[in-house]
């Protein structure tokens, strides 16, 4: 029987269930999208089939640029409606088209299900080019605030200029009317639930070390804020050690000595660009995992885009959205599935045969093999004992 919660959610959330099955929403993506989604869904298959049994059924919904000219949306509301009724969903990566008034509508969508905590995995598998080794950091991003809220005066708009004029009156201070203003939000309320959910997480997967990654030396009511309400959730969490340390220090530490760190809690802003850092250190875009979790659905993803130029060519990196399913299969209570599909995406990046060009020593090497040779690879693996 699928179940859900095991390791990230608090057990809240229920699928609907049919014995043997459940009902997961597909966004199969735009761009390199629908490639890597196929990849993800051959391989997670394989490991139901190889270890429970059980089946997914795939609630497909097509959403993001090429939906937009029938839709006159990127983000219908029958895709999130979907979301809200099966609890689980995965999406390849979706373009956000210029001129759709969305910032992202990736950012939208989790904005709509207020999927508050971002989960970045960022492990290194052997076999993969990289000059550091022992990396296995988590990276937990709040989803929320901060300087992602889309709060944006535009320069030279009138109420630009009345906001500037406003608060040099408040603050007394001036800043320049040619300026562009961007808001950066931090509450107690949303830094209480990710604090706390990165602690959660860190307790029912075995970490024992969290580290709050802030500039709390220079914003001290937002990020201040954000430090101090970390440290008295800390308080109740006392078998896991606590630390925290400034987002610039931070960047260098996990160049140098990335073997220190397990899970990273940040705010919006710094969590996106440390996790694409820690995708750096594994093995770049293709590699990273992550997944979307709110009081009521979890929506797993690949860290990369579109990357639009690679659309059709089965030529990306699927193991982003395969480990993103990994992912998924963890929550929906298949641990068996989820550890054999990784240990599967492992063998075959060890071994170094089936992989991506991304992957090879030399980027142009014509022994690489396209995302779906490289899926099959991990899909045979996977059902081969
Ligand atoms: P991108 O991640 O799409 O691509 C940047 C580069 O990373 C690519 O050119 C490619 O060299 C590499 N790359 C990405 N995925 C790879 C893979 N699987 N295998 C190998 N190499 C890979 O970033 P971008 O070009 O800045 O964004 C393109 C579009 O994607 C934009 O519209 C952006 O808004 C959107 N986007 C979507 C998501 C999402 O759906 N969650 C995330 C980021 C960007």
């Amino acid at each position: 029987m699928l179940r859900m919660t095991a390791g990230y959610s608090d057990g809240k959330i229920k699928p609907e269930r049919n014995n043997m099955t459940v009902k997961v929403t597909l966004i199969p993506g735009d761009g390199i999208g629908e490639e890597v989604s196929a990849a993800m869904r051959l391989c997670v298959e394989a490991a139901l089939n190889a270890t429970s049994g059980n089946t997914i059924e795939w609630d497909v919904q097509p959403a993001g640029a090429e939906v937009i000219e029938k839709e006159g949306t990127p983000i219908p509301e029958r895709v999130l409606d979907s979301i809200k009724k099966n609890r689980v969903a995965i999406k390849g990566p979706l373009t956000t088209p210029i001129g759709t008034g969305f910032r992202s509508v990736n950012v939208a969508i989790r904005q709509a299900l207020d999927l508050y905590a971002n989960l970045r995995p960022a492990k290194y598998y052997e076999g993969v080019r990289t000059p550091v080794k022992d990396v296995d950091i988590v990276v937990v991003r709040e989803n929320t605030e901060d300087l992602y809220a889309g709060i944006e005066f535009e320069e030279g708009k009138p109420e630009t200029v009345d906001l500037i004029k406003e608060l040099s009156v408040k603050s007394g201070k001036s800043i320049r009317t040619d300026s562009g203003i961007s808001i950066k939000p931090i509450s107690v309320t949303g830094t209480e639930r990710i604090i706390r959910f990165a602690f959660e997480y860190a307790g029912k997967n075995g970490r024992k070390k969290v580290t709050a990654v802030h500039k709390a030396n220079i914003m001290k009511f937002t990020d201040g804020l954000f430090l101090e309400t970390a440290r008295k959730i800390a308080e109740s969490y006392r078998d896991i050690k606590f630390e925290d340390v400034i987002v610039d220090n931070m960047c260098m530490q996990l160049v140098q000595k990335p073997e220190l760190y397990e899970i990273l809690v940040c705010p919006n802003l710094y969590g996106d660009i440390i996790s694409d850092l820690c995708s750096g250190l594994v093995g770049g875009l293709g590699m990273t995992p992550s997944g979307n979790f709110g009081a009521y659905s979890a929506v797993f993803e690949a860290v990369h885009g579109s990357a639009p130029k690679y659309k059709g060519l089965n030529k990306v990196n699927p193991t982003a959205m395969i480990l993103s399913g990994v992912m998924m299969l963890k929550h929906l209570g298949e641990e068996e599935a989820s550890k054999k599909l990784e240990s599967a995406v492992a063998k075959v990046i060890r071994e170094g045969k089936s992989i991506t060009y991304d992957l090879k020593e030399d980027r142009n090497a014509p022994t690489a093999v396209g995302t779906r040779e490289m899926a099959e690879a991990i899909a045979k693996e996977v059902l081969s004992d």
